[in-house]
């Protein structure tokens, strides 16, 4: 098991690259069966789930399409329970088989806003695509379709997620010692 130690906290690793590599696999595997004859639109939460999203998207053999919306509910290591977007969707969703690319479900809050958000604009459905799924904290009522990895209560950082905005470069998964 790797460790790293960065500004005295240490990080261990909790999901391998590889095992990354096989949960991405696949997910995608699953996601080009099911929308087989269709071209879905990606929508990939940043700042979190840019890794994943790329890693993602590289496996899909269907005409799909991938935009960007950024969303902002964290500082530090505590939720703040307020959702803000901070770059806003610039693609019609109307009539579009919308997919959700998130780095992690936690409490479902980010992901309640923004699936509101785009029922909204009348898609011809919406489901959501997570690495990880954190279901002990959920507070709102939501349910990944397609889930990577369901994790404990921890706090990880790593493969696109941050701690105060550092970390995300690490190519693994790692939980914060503590
Ligand atoms: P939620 O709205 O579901 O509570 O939180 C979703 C967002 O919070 C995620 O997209 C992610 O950015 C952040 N988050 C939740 N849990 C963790 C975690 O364990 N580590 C990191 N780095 N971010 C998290």
């Amino acid at each position: 098991m790797q460790s790293v130690s960065i500004n005295n906290l240490t990080f261990d690793e909790y999901l391998s690259q590889q095992e990354i590599a096989t949960i991405v696999a696949q997910v995608a595997e699953r996601i080009n069966a099911d929308y087989a004859g269709r071209e879905p639109l990606f929508i990939c939460v940043l700042n979190g789930a840019f890794m994943y999203a790329s890693d993602l998207f590289k496996l899909i053999t269907l005409p799909a399409e991938i935009t960007f919306v950024r969303l902002k509910s964290y500082e530090g290591t505590a939720t703040t329970g307020k959702v803000n977007m901070l770059i806003p969707l610039q693609t019609s969703v109307k009539d579009r088989d919308v997919i959700i690319i998130e780095d992690i479900v936690d409490t479902g809050t980010t992901l309640k806003h923004l699936k509101a958000y785009l029922m909204d604009r009348n898609p011809k459905c919406v489901k959501i695509c997570t690495l990880l799924d954190k279901p002990s904290r959920r507070v709102a009522d939501i349910k990944a379709d397609y889930i990577g990895f369901e994790i404990d209560n921890l706090f990880v950082v790593g493969y696109g997620l941050d701690y105060d905005q550092k970390y995300r470069n690490l190519p693994y998964v790692s939980y914060l010692e503590g």
